[in-house]
């Protein structure tokens, strides 16, 4: 017998990852990224369905990812540390318990209703960018209608089938941009508009609003109910607080707040408006300053209503326009330019 052509068999490095424990492809987690949208990439990255790695993990079938997000049973991290290697303070820092205020989680419940709220909301541009499309923390928020990185705004429905986004129950082998109910691909989605001010609302309350500074501010629990109450002081959904809203709705409502147009006619002459100019200027503090941020977004958010303010100061008089217009001017992102255009500096 000759030996001439016989396969050389030898045992490589990798034989070590063929006995061990883990399971045989490990995902890093994105930056911000939610616990269920990486428990979604890790169950397709090793070739099972969302829906089937319920079982993996010994949970019943429904919003078991979703349910994850919100408490993630001291077991259940024990398990996907020793299957995946990801250190407990990264896997710690994938839940919504972290820093974010939970006064502002959108429910985990859906009626079907067009203007109701969905739990879980993304941005079609972001997606089109990532490598892995993922879900970030900060979308499961109802003060958030727009991307911080692209301005645009966010979605919380399928545009082909408006089935809202339910990823934990995907039964077939696809990524989680894929719709659940269509299959429709969620990176395609149209972008819908977002008036420049809204966007700089959105990006002002997400600067100052961390649990952290809302726990420190005095003004913190009036501003969280002037927020919560905010589809009230719009108009058109008055019976219903900001949580229970669909992202076009919460968009409606801070736009009407926000927008200069829907504000009484100042009669000021323009001697009166450079004075008011530069007293906001004096009034107005660093975009660092979250504690004073929070007292005069409080107050403007109350004044339209006729509340009382939290505070006696020479602040009482600044609309929520012109305190978006003097944010907008000292803090760049997006739709800098236009604001500054539309309030004429
Ligand atoms: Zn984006
Ligand atoms: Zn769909």
């Amino acid at each position: 017998m000759t030996t001439a052509h016989a396969p050389v068999v030898s045992i490589r490095e990798r034989y070590r990852d063929a006995v061990s424990d883990r399971w045989p492809v490990t995902v890093m987690p994105q930056p911000d990224e939610l616990l269920s949208s990486w428990l979604h990439r890790l169950a397709y990255a090793n070739g099972v369905a969302p829906k089937a790695f319920a079982r993996v993990l010994g949970l019943n079938p429904g919003m078991w990812s979703a349910a994850l997000d919100l408490r993630l049973p001291a077991d259940i991290a024990s398990l996907l540390r020793a299957k995946t290697g990801v250190a407990p303070d990264q896997l710690a820092a994938l839940t919504l318990s972290q820093d974010l205020p939970e006064q502002f989680l959108l429910p985990l419940r859906y009626n079907g209703h067009r203007d109701r709220s969905a739990w879980l909301q993304f941005c079609c541009r972001c997606w089109s960018e990532d490598a892995q499309p993922y879900f970030r923390r900060r979308w499961r928020l109802a003060t958030r209608v727009s991307c911080t990185q692209h301005g645009c705004r966010l979605r919380d429905r399928c545009p082909s089938c408006h089935g809202c986004i339910a990823v934990f129950d995907q039964a077939e082998l696809v990524p989680q941009h894929y719709c659940v109910a269509c299959g429709y691909d969620l990176r395609r989605a149209p972008i819908p508009y977002l008036s420049p001010e809204t966007r700089t609302l959105d990006r002002c309350i997400d600067n100052i609003c961390s649990l952290e500074a809302i726990a420190r501010a005095p003004s913190g629990p009036v501003l969280v109910r002037r927020l919560l109450g905010m589809p009230g002081a719009g108009g058109y959904y008055s019976a219903m607080i900001l949580t229970s809203l669909s992202t076009a709705a919460r968009a409606y409502c801070a736009d009407r707040l926000s927008r200069p147009s829907e504000w009484p006619l100042d009669y000021a002459t323009d001697d009166e408006k450079d004075c008011k100019a530069r007293r906001l200027q004096r009034l107005i503090p660093p975009t660092n300053d979250h504690c004073a941020w929070i007292e005069l977004l409080a107050n403007a958010l109350g004044r339209r209503r006729g509340r009382p303010v939290v505070s006696e100061g020479n602040e009482l008089g600044i609309k929520l326009p012109d305190l978006l217009g003097a944010y907008a001017r000292m803090s760049p992102g997006p739709g800098r330019r236009v604001v500054q255009e539309l309030i004429g500096t």
